[in-house]
């Protein structure tokens, strides 16, 4: 079991779940600091479709991230609804490249 971070996180991405996730396992494209640089509100033109991503391989199933998202981007594998399966394999993808 782990937890999954759906494309709902793109036009938010506030790195908010980064915080409390207690194994730093939830990375993106786009290093911390520089994600943070940006105003919250020009992310979504400065780096399109941005999103985190959740190593399934590190996730202690916790749940304190999809706790604390703002945009509800974030569920159980069992859980993601059926318009974003794919994501789960998007995460895992992120992983192994
Ligand atoms: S808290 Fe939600 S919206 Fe913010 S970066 Fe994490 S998944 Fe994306
Ligand atoms: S469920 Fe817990 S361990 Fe897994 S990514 Fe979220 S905060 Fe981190």
């Amino acid at each position: 079991m782990t937890y999954v971070i759906t494309q709902k996180c793109v036009g938010t991405c506030d790195s908010a779940c980064v915080d409390v996730c207690p194994c730093d396992c939830i990375l993106g494209p786009v290093a911390l600091g520089d994600l943070r640089a940006v105003p919250a509100r020009e992310r979504g033109q400065r780096f399109p479709g941005l999103q985190l991503f959740i190593d399934p391989d590190e996730c202690v199933d916790c749940g304190a991230c999809a706790a604390e998202c703002p945009a509800d981007a974030i569920y159980r594998d069992d859980d993601v609804p059926a318009a974003y399966r794919d994501d789960i394999a998007r995460n895992a993808a992120f992983f192994t490249r």
